[in-house]
């Protein structure tokens, strides 16, 4: 066992259901840290880069839609990284297979997810399978002094000319 990190995605469905504070209070049962979370509006580039792996599966379209939040009005997810021993696997075994169907009731995904008329697994969250998968989806989701601790390199950059939104 490894000191690990995963990205962990409260999905729109979880969000319209209000189900945050359940889903959080389950993954608490991992003793794991939330090494960062922030709430993001998935921008079609974020979402088609996130599941870059499945975009020949025929769901591809539906699943871009779900985690956008357009069959939910609402444009965002929660995501997080969860910090600890074995992270991957105690944050996947909590969440329950990605059928919510086949999935064991007393899981996040038994639990609260179901599957669409159109098809779709509406499982309400989402966590990284394996390392490099993490790895990815950490980097993708989150700059380094978004979390507080580190276990990927990092190093200090200067950028210029960024533009970015300060207070008026
Ligand atoms: N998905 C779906 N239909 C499928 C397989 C997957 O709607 O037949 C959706 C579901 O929301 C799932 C996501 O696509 O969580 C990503 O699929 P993946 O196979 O990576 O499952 P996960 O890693 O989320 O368990
Ligand atoms: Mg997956």
């Amino acid at each position: 066992m490894s000191v690990e990190q995963t990205l962990v995605l409260i999905k729109p469905d979880g969000l319209k259901k209000s189900l945050t504070g359940n889903i959080l209070t389950r993954l608490s049962e991992t003793r794991l840290e939330i090494a960062g979370a922030r709430i993001v509006r998935v921008t079609r580039e974020l979402a088609e880069e996130h599941y870059v792996a499945l975009k020949d599966q025929p769901f591809f379209q539906g699943l871009i839609a779900y985690i956008m939040g357009e069959l939910h009005e609402r444009r965002k997810v929660m995501a997080l990284v969860y910090h600890g021993e074995d992270a991957i696997k105690k944050v996947r075994e909590i969440c329950g297979a990605t059928n919510p169907e086949e999935a064991d009731p007393l899981t996040i995904r038994g639990g609260y997810g179901r599957i669409t008329t159109s098809g779709i697994y509406e499982n309400a969250i989402h966590a990284s399978a394996n390392l490099e998968e993490a790895e990815r989806e950490i980097k993708l989701w989150f700059y380094p002094d978004e979390l507080v601790y580190h276990i990927y390199s990092v190093q200090e950059t200067e950028l210029k000319d960024v533009k970015r939104l300060v207070w008026a």
